[in-house]
């Protein structure tokens, strides 16, 4: 099967002025259909051809793991952020809240780990399997999906995500990239975790990309915030 690049949620300069048309149109259009493009001809004529996104990237190495874990990863991104301000849902702030202390808390933590990681990656806010939030890095195209931690929430660190406004200005990026973050996605993936759907939270990933496959099977999994 071919996998297709997902359509954007917004237009390409809905993001400005945190990020630019130009980085995203780069971003997207080259750096993320570029990992599609790869990993449909990697696979083809191979025991992952008829595999889901998420089948690949469970059971592939190498190359094949590296472009599917990569279109999934930027498919969550580009949910992850938003033009349109956002709150985190009432159940999603008492987490952070219960887990980091405070939003300013999650706020530093979570920049400080997407600025301290080292060479290229994502972090993300997860739900561990003990059901509490947390911070998580990893690097090049690995992906918490892989484990047994579900993500909520990713932030891009590769330096194509900013190279083109901020050159090699992470910081800036990051600061910007807050400015941006989708709290109506990252709250519905918690909704959906716990099976809890909250009257609207459940309208930010309803297209029919593989990502918004993964997010609806999530209320299926066993990760129940206590
Ligand atoms: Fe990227």
């Amino acid at each position: 099967m071919q996998h297709q690049l997902m359509q954007l949620p917004y237009a390409q300069n809905a993001l400005e002025p945190y990020i630019s048309e130009e980085t995203l149109s780069f971003h997207y259009g080259k750096h993320h259909a570029g990992y599609v493009n790869k990993l449909n001809g990697l696979i083809e004529k191979t025991k992952f051809a008829d595999m889901s996104l998420e089948e690949i990237i469970k059971h592939a190495e190498g190359a094949i793991f590296n472009n599917a874990a990569q279109v999934f990863n930027h498919d969550f991104y580009w949910h992850s952020l938003s033009g349109t301000p956002s709150a985190p849902s009432v159940e999603l702030s008492d987490l952070i809240e219960r887990d980091f202390g405070s939003t300013d808390a999650f706020r530093e933590a979570f920049l400080s780990a997407a600025a301290g990681l080292f060479g290229s990656g994502w972090v993300w806010l997860v739900i561990t399997k003990e059901g509490g939030l947390a911070i998580e890095q990893t690097s090049n195209a690995d992906t918490p999906i892989r484990r047994a931690t579900v993500p909520l929430l990713t932030c891009d660190v590769w330096e194509h995500a900013y190279y083109i406004d901020r050159r090699n200005a992470r910081p800036e990026y990051l600061e910007n990239w807050w400015q941006l973050v989708n709290w109506e996605f990252a709250s519905d993936n918690l909704a959906r975790v716990t099976n809890d759907p909250i009257a609207g939270y459940n309208q930010s990933c309803n297209d029919d990309s593989e990502v918004c496959d993964y997010v609806d099977t999530m209320q299926e999994q066993e990760h129940t915030p206590t």
